[in-house]
């Protein structure tokens, strides 16, 4: 063990972890709850392919609860490194403390680990978690000297989109041949309606209005819109709807205004809503 490591020290934020109390809202497309508790019970590690906005983090946090793991959730950027996901030492006052990054904390506590768009990640990153996910189950930690084993109810669980920067970025095939793919996609119009219903307080007619309008806009993305609007668009719209903002207005500023900034396709879309309301 190195000299650093006998100053190890656990910071406060390395305390325990606990699964999430509340169920958190999930209504399953699929047979998604039943494949992921096998892969749980199996520890595989799982990645879960869609596009945003459609229920990929909410599964996750209804999995821990099912499951009774804690969640630790790491969004993905470009500038991660593998010592933000492993941990560093900091030095406070005169002494130095090691500090538990995301990914030790879960492999040393078995939790699910959820590496959120995890290709925006760079690549010197997403290779520390291949010692994690084959049979080994282990975290290697160089600066400490450590040769960490995964507690029981560890689980790798990455997401992305495919269809984002598709050309750009993608996963190495000897990263992606580590995990089971478990795809998503927005909801069935019943399903999707009965989630903004719940999620966004309205009503069923409104949510299937809203459901269906959706539906035409993401027709757009055959006129270049580049990414279609998701669930939580229409969640975020029909939560405005509910507090008395007008309906219009509402589908203005939630679900057609963020998707882009090109004039020709917001006219387009606007047309569209003045159509239907
Ligand atoms: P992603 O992680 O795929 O980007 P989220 O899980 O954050 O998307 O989903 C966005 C929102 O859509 C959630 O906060 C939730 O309100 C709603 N949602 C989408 N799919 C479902 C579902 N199957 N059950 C319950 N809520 C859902």
């Amino acid at each position: 063990m190195s000299r650093l490591a006998d100053l190890r020290e656990r910071h406060p934020d390395d305390g325990p972890r606990k699964p999430p109390v509340a169920e958190p809202f999930y209504l399953p497309t699929g047979d998604e709850v039943a494949l992921f508790e096998e892969c749980h019970r199996n520890q595989l590690a799982v990645m879960l392919k869609g596009p945003t906005g459609c229920g990929k983090t909410r599964f996750m946090e209804h999995m821990a609860w099912r499951l009774q793991r804690p969640l630790i959730t790491v969004s993905c950027h470009d500038d991660l490194s593998a010592s933000d996901l492993i941990g560093r030492y900091l030095i406070r006052h005169d002494s130095v403390h090691w500090q538990d990054g995301p990914l030790t904390t879960a492999v040393r506590q078995g939790a699910i680990c959820y590496l959120d768009e995890i290709v925006e990640a760079r690549q010197d990153t997403i290779v520390v978690l291949h010692s994690l996910t084959d049979h080994r189950r282990t975290l290697t930690i160089d600066k400490t000297g450590e040769v960490l084993e995964a507690a029981p109810g560890f689980q790798m669980v990455i997401s992305y989109n495919p269809g984002y920067q598709r050309m750009l970025k993608d996963l190495k095939p000897s990263t992606r041949q580590r995990f089971v793919a478990l795809d998503f996609d927005f909801p069935a119009p019943g399903h999707e309606a009965s989630i903004v219903q719940h999620e966004g307080g309205i009503g069923r007619a409104e949510a299937e209005t809203l459901v269906a309008l959706a539906a035409k806009l993401r027709g757009f993305q055959d006129r270049g819109l580049a990414e279609a609007p998701s669930t939580r668009l229409l969640v975020a719209t029909a939560s405005l709807m509910a507090r008395g903002i007008d309906t219009r207005r509402a589908c203005q500023v939630a679900l057609v205004s963020p998707l882009t900034d090109d004039a020709g396709l917001l006219e387009a879309m606007n047309d569209l809503l003045d159509l239907t309301f």
